[in-house]
């Protein structure tokens, strides 16, 4: 025994094991192939940047940047880094850095681990996973309304329901400056019912006010000058067109006007995926546009709209509400092989089968095991693996040139023999589900 103490993760941050992670695996490849029909493709961004690119993108007066962010010093250049709280500030980055606009807008997707310095409590962690939709270049409302029924139908693709989907719109700088005057103007009117966060706020950033927790905040906050009564004619326009588009592919919606989301970097439409299913964390999906960033953090002005979805959150919805099978892979095989002899010939055909897209898992034996084991511990630990056949390796067999393919599923456990030379049979036998 050593003397360490066993050591455990970091808190907040979790193992994924294989039970797990065949859930993981099974969205991934629902989320691929939902991204290549609608023509998405996919970007992988360091997990490090540089810490000022989040600090411009995001914000200053923002959760993330102000308490959220895992920022350290490279101690071989003195160089500021954080581990990406989000993805967007890193598309876009990677976006400029590549000119990667220039012949045109550009439709893009990640999955990835991010990191937020946050209590964990179900459904929040400090690193969690997010898969985004970013399309970068395109100003119009029919970007904004696609990205929205794409999330839309991974819900249903995915077998979730009970989702509402809640929007809002912004309008632009001018617009907001607007409410924002008449937003500081409302509150220091009412400065004794505002908390701490909130006076401090309020000339940095009161439009965050909006999106506070607190209950004796919240008949304030309701009564607040609402930003949609400041926006002019091509705001309201987009606004709308996005809902007619909506309308039109039957998706239910409601205008949350004090829907603010978490970043500055926002502008017109944002827009959140809720449910009531998952406690106090039941926001699964939020985005919105960013016409302003890409100028902000340093490349040529352009628009741009997203979103990204919390791969935790989203799966204990799955788990909770979906009945989704098949997703942990078993093999077809398991190879038992009752003596070491037999090892190089049989893992030269197994590699045979693989190559011709068999599933096998070959008997290992264990610590404390004499040998390779007996032929019935091997078959027992061929049934607890669940593939549909063992193949065996027995000595009468292989000195005859044959292997034995013995069902385990079947009713009637049939049993055959096979040529070792002969493997394409066994290949066609094996691809047979009983
Ligand atoms: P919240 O209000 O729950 O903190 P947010 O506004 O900070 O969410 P975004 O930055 O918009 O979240 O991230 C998009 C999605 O990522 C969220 O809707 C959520 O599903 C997920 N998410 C965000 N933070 C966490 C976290 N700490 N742990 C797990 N999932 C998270
Ligand atoms: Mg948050």
């Amino acid at each position: 025994m050593s003397n360490f103490e066993k050591p455990v993760a970091v808190k907040g941050m979790n193992d994924l094991l294989p039970q797990d992670s065949a859930l993981w695996e099974w969205l991934e490849g629902q989320v691929r192939s939902l991204m290549a029909r609608y023509a998405y493709r996919n970007i992988r961004t360091p997990i490090v940047e540089k810490t000022p690119l989040f600090i411009r993108g995001l914000g200053e007066v923002t959760d993330i940047v102000e308490k959220e962010m895992y920022s350290f010093e490279d101690r071989l250049n003195g160089e500021q880094l954080t581990l990406r709280p989000e993805a967007t500030a890193g598309v876009v980055r990677a976006v400029i850095e590549h000119s990667m606009l220039y012949d045109g807008g550009k439709r893009l997707y990640y999955m990835g681990p991010m990191f937020r310095h946050e209590r964990p409590q179900r459904g929040r962690y400090r690193q969690f996973h997010q898969i985004g939709a970013e399309a970068l270049g395109f100003p119009g409302p029919e970007l904004d309304a696609e990205l929205i029924l794409m999330a839309n139908n991974l819900w249903k693709e995915l077998g979730l329901n009970n989702i509402r989907l809640e929007i809002n719109s912004l309008g632009q700088p001018a617009e907001r400056s607007a409410h924002r005057a008449a937003l500081i103007n409302y509150f220091e009117k009412n400065t004794e019912v505002l908390d701490e966060e909130a006076k401090r706020r309020l000339h940095a950033n009161p439009l965050r006010i909006l999106d506070t927790k607190n209950p004796a905040m919240q008949a304030l906050v309701e009564a607040a000058p609402r930003l949609m009564d400041f926006l002019g004619v091509e705001s309201l326009a987009h606004f709308e067109a996005i809902q007619s588009i909506l309308s039109e592919s039957g998706v239910a919606w409601t205008i949350n006007p004090r829907l603010v989301r978490g970043m500055d970097y926002y502008n017109l439409t944002v827009f959140e995926f809720v449910t009531d299913e998952l406690g106090s964390q039941g926001t699964i999906c939020g985005g919105g546009r960013y016409d302003y960033l890409i100028e902000q953090i340093g490349g040529k002005s352009a628009p741009a709209v997203g979103w990204a979805l919390g791969v935790e959150r989203v799966l204990e919805l799955v788990k909770s509400q979906a009945s989704v099978s098949g997703v942990d892979s078993v093999p077809d095989a398991y190879a038992v092989i009752p003596d070491a002899c037999a090892l190089p010939l049989a893992m030269a055909l197994l590699g045979q089968l693989r190559a011709s897209g068999v599933s096998v898992q070959m008997h290992a034996a264990s610590r404390g095991t004499d040998g390779m084991g007996s032929m019935k511990s091997q078959l027992k630990k061929a049934d607890a693996s669940r593939a549909t056949y063992a193949l065996i390796f027995g000595a009468d067999e292989l000195t005859r040139g044959m292997v034995t393919l013995k069902s385990l599923r079947a009713e009637t456990g049939f049993q055959t023999e096979y040529r070792i030379d002969a493997a394409a049979d066994l290949v066609s036998a094996l691809k047979k589900h009983p």
